[in-house]
Formats: structure tokens, C-alpha cells, sequence
């Protein structure tokens, strides 16, 4: 695929922060309903999936000590014919592997979902996933893990070009090197940058943004209205406001 930069579009440029508001009371109610299937099965890797034999064991282990969270593949939320895919690196301990949807119930999915909302993205509008769709020790897949789970991931991909191409908004550099490789594109042409919009061919766009973790939250690597920016750029680029 031939890759070019894509002129940056003026909602990635300086402009007010939309002031944030109250959260939403119940929050994994919320989002739950925002996956759009109503409770029917979504389509991802099936609970038992044993390619990642790192992965599984953990998920053994964290089924016996913490009985009640999800601890299983956590598949994509949002339509499949959703025109914006966000792409996160895995599920994190408190968040999706407890609550079974991503970005959901830590601090990471607070930061992105308040985002969203101050942006006017509905969760029934936007697909969320992880480029790994397990648990990693320390938040940290290996290279052969986000292959092995990269099945699931082109799915996504794909479903976004059945839509006639959309925004991919990836979360992170592992999340930007999954997109760049699955594009067939190199990483060479396409550096992670915070902020940058490249072409994604028949996917449409790719938008690049820090990781809403904790951590650079905390050390305001990316700030609330960093990221409030790289969502309005991607619901304009996507047809979501005018
Ligand atoms: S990370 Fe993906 S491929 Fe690996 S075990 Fe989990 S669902 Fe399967």
C-alpha cells in the first residue's frame, strides 16, 4: 500500500478543551448497552482460546483468586459496522479482564470514555479493542502474543473497510506497529506520532494517540484535551459531526 501523511485536518489543532462533565452513574451499564448486541454473543476469540499459553495460565490464575471477574478473552464492544475503531494494547487487570468490555472500569477507560463523551461519541457509534485480547503479566504481551491474536484483530480491520473505510484511532505504539503491519504498510512510512493522520488505504485513516494509561495521564504525557482532540479530529474525518 502506498502510504502518504495526510494533511492534519484543523480539529487536531490548538483549539478550547470541552469542558468535562458529571460521569455517568453506572458506568459498565452504560457501556455494556453501547456494545450493541444486547447481551448475544460477540464476535471475537472464544473463551477458551490457547494460543498464548502465558496468557491462559494467567487467566487460570486470576479466575481462582478473583472468581468474579470476566477472565477471558475480552472481544471487541461497539457495532461491527461502527465507522470508528479504537484499538487499545490488552485488557487491564482492574478494567476489561474484571468487567469483560474494553477500556472499561479503570483508570484508563475513565480517561478514554470521558473523552468520548465530552466529544459527543456514543459507545454505540464507536468500536472499542485491544490489539490482544488477553490479560498480559504487567500490561506486557509479547511479540508472538499480538501475533497469535492478530486474527482477531484483522477481523476488525476488515469490518471497518466493509463500511466503506473509517478512522482506526490507535492507542499506543503497539496498537499503531499492529495497524501499520496488518496494512501491509511499513513502519518506516508510518512513525508513531501523537497526533498524526495517516492513509489506511480501503480502511480509511489512521489517527495516532499516546495510551490513556495511568501513567501518562499522570505525568500529563497525554492530557484530557490532548486526547479530546485526536477524538473530534477522528468523528469528523469519520462522518460523526460536521
Ligand atoms: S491473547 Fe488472543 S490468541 Fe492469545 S490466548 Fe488470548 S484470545 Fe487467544
Amino acid at each position: 500500500m502506498a502510504s502518504r501523511v495526510v494533511p492534519v485536518p484543523s480539529p487536531l489543532q490548538a483549539q478550547a478543551p470541552t469542558p468535562d462533565g458529571a460521569r455517568a452513574p453506572d458506568l459498565i451499564s452504560t457501556v455494556a448497552a453501547g456494545a450493541g448486541q444486547s447481551g448475544a454473543r460477540r464476535p471475537g476469540p472464544g473463551p477458551r482460546c490457547a494460543r498464548c499459553p502465558r496468557l491462559v495460565e494467567l487467566r487460570g490464575t486470576r479466575r481462582r483468586e478473583y472468581p468474579n471477574d470476566w477472565n477471558r478473552p475480552v472481544p471487541a464492544a461497539g457495532p461491527a459496522d461502527a465507522r470508528i475503531l479504537i484499538v487499545g494494547l490488552a485488557p487491564g487487570a482492574q478494567g476489561a479482564n474484571r468487567t469483560g468490555v474494553p477500556f472499561c472500569g479503570d483508570s484508563s477507560g475513565d480517561t478514554l470514555r470521558e473523552a468520548m463523551r465530552a466529544t459527543g461519541l456514543m459507545p454505540d457509534r464507536v468500536r472499542i479493542t485491544n490489539v490482544v485480547k488477553c490479560l498480559p503479566p504487567e500490561n506486557r504481551p509479547t511479540g508472538d502474543e499480538v501475533r497469535n491474536c492478530a486474527s482477531w484483530f484483522v477481523r476488525e480491520l476488515r469490518d471497518l473497510e466493509r463500511t466503506g473505510g473509517g478512522v482506526v484511532v490507535a492507542l499506543g505504539r503497539v496498537a499503531h506497529t499492529a495497524v501499520v503491519r496488518e496494512l501491509g504498510a511499513r513502519q518506516v512510512d508510518m512513525p508513531f506520532r501523537h497526533g498524526a493522520v495517516y492513509d489506511a488505504g480501503s480502511r480509511g485513516v489512521l489517527i495516532d494517540s499516546y495510551h490513556c494509561s495511568q501513567y501518562n495521564t499522570s505525568t500529563r504525557r497525554l492530557t484530557p484535551a490532548m486526547l479530546r482532540r485526536v477524538l473530534r479530529c477522528a468523528a469528523r474525518l469519520a462522518g460523526e459531526h460536521q
